[in-house]
């Protein structure tokens, strides 16, 4: 046993030891370089990158010159380095919809102040009606949900994910809140459509089915939902491939990525309207263009591929993210890691200074960061463990869980989960520590380096719960 834990000592030194040409690699990247990368996609000019937006499509295009720059192989199938996807913008039609529920002790007419979220228009007639409550919800079966006209009192929270995917015909919320109107939300027609759901603040609706068993009621629908609004739009990920220099090991595949899209330009008057954006996440878009550029630049490739991704549609719900996972340009079986590289410029982090130091998200989900410890200590950068609680609660917020969903181990990595200016119209460039960023990537940079000449893999940690169910 002994023997063994000194071994993979030996071996996992091996690895923090970087050699010459690693070191020259790693020198590349600089302050300097970083800083002109996010002064660029952070500036006014594109507005935010929004998703979809002419300036997000400006900083795909930069990005794939530095990818270019770097010397990568782009494998989009057209030989560039731009996964294009097509994917429409649906508004839900704010007229034309209404519903009627007889068979109550009155009849029911709804036709104003509903909130839609549908993906087609939908006619029905005579259609029985189902009431649910919270606890019923909890305990049914997509089964017993497909295909019925449900109505509930109030939506809890951690049903709508549930509801959303089941395959009910017609979801309609009698809500206590006024419905505010629907923003536009982005759509892949590629993947299955979410069935419609109508929230409506209706006292009368309330009463009608408040003293309803849950269960088939007596009550009958005719329903009409007008059609969405339907913009169609293209936006890239931008993808760019380091081959492996191993024999067999080259056919697998270490993921490192960032989103460089943003949330665009407030819609409210005031002098500065940009969010531009700049550590959340020019900043690890940045750290991965001088990643690939420094590693680019190494005479011995790493054993494994290394696959270099920059996201769009990330704030607007992992969107580009989970169309790579959905249109893989490689073999997703056979990648090993993924990180996705957030706010890495801003020390400023709220629980005190973060200086030459990086945070994991779901840092115990997998033994992934200990296997880039040695690396990123060598480098100089120590790993800041939080307690787990909060280290857990930022797992699912950004492009890492698409992976994770496929059952590959994928954290994010940043230096501060919050800042002062997160989600601010002040995510300017020129408040990042450029200095304390030449550190961290250099040190991340080897951790890359590292995973990937390592013959081993991570695994998740199937002790706790919230990782055991991504492992596959
Ligand atoms: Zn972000």
């Amino acid at each position: 046993m002994k023997f063994t834990i000194s071994l993979l000592l030996c071996a996992s030194m091996a690895f923090a030891q970087a050699t010459a040409d690693q070191q020259a690699a790693l020198q590349r990247i600089t302050a300097n370089s970083l800083k002109g990368d996010v002064a660029f996609l952070a500036s006014d000019l594109l507005e935010g990158r929004d998703t979809p937006s002419a300036g997000l499509n400006i900083a795909a295009e930069f990005i794939a010159a530095q990818f270019r720059r770097a010397g990568l192989e782009p494998i989009a199938p057209d030989g560039s380095y731009l996964q294009t996807a097509s994917m429409v913008v649906q508004t839900s039609a704010p007229k034309g919809h209404r519903i009627s529920l007889r068979g109550g002790e009155k009849d029911i007419v709804l036709d104003e102040g509903l909130l839609v979220r549908n993906e087609a228009a939908l006619q029905l007639k005579e259609e029985i009606v189902w009431k649910f409550d919270a606890e019923s919800l909890r305990k049914s079966t997509p089964a017993e949900l497909k295909d019925k006209v449900i109505v509930l009192e109030t939506l809890p929270m951690q049903a709508a994910r549930q509801l959303q995917q089941s395959a009910a015909k017609l979801i309609i919320i009698a809500s206590r809140m006024p419905s505010r109107g629907a923003a536009g939300r982005i759509v892949d027609k590629s993947r299955p459509s979410y069935g419609p759901i109508v929230s409506v603040e209706s006292a009368e609706l309330r009463d009608a089915i408040h003293d309803l068993p849950t269960g088939r009621t007596q009550m009958l629908a005719d329903i009409r939902l007008a059609a969405p609004e339907e913009k169609p739009f293209q936006a890239s990920n931008v993808v760019g491939i380091l081959r492996g220099s191993d024999p067999e090991l080259s056919n697998t595949f270490v993921l490192v990525s960032a989103h460089y899209d943003h949330l665009g330009i407030s819609p409210r008057e005031g002098a500065d309207r940009i969010f531009n954006g700049a550590n959340d996440d020019a900043s690890g878009t940045a750290s991965v263009i001088e990643a690939a550029y420094a590693l680019g630049a190494l005479k011995q490739r790493p054993k494994r591929s290394i696959v270099f991704m920059a996201f769009f549609g990330e704030e607007k719900g992992l969107i580009g993210s989970r169309y790579f996972a959905g249109h893989p340009l490689i073999a997703l079986d056979k990648a090993v890691a993924s990180l996705s590289l957030e706010q890495i410029g801003r020390t400023d982090e709220e629980k005190g200074p973060a200086i030459k130091s990086v945070r994991f998200t779901g840092q115990d989900f997998s033994d992934l960061p200990t296997m880039m410890r040695p690396a990123l200590e060598a480098a100089g950068v120590k790993i800041e463990l939080d307690d787990s609680e909060r280290s857990a609660s930022f797992f699912a917020r950004s492009d890492n869980v698409s992976f994770a969903e496929k059952g590959i181990p994928a954290h994010t990595l940043c230096v501060a989960y919050v800042y002062p200016d997160y989600h601010g119209l002040a995510d300017h460039w020129d408040k990042l520590d450029y200095t304390n960023m030449e550190t961290v990537v250099r040190g991340i940079t080897a951790g890359l380096l590292s995973l990937a000449d390592n013959t081993a893999s991570p695994k998740w940690n199937k002790d706790n719960p919230a990782a055991a169910r991504f492992a596959k």
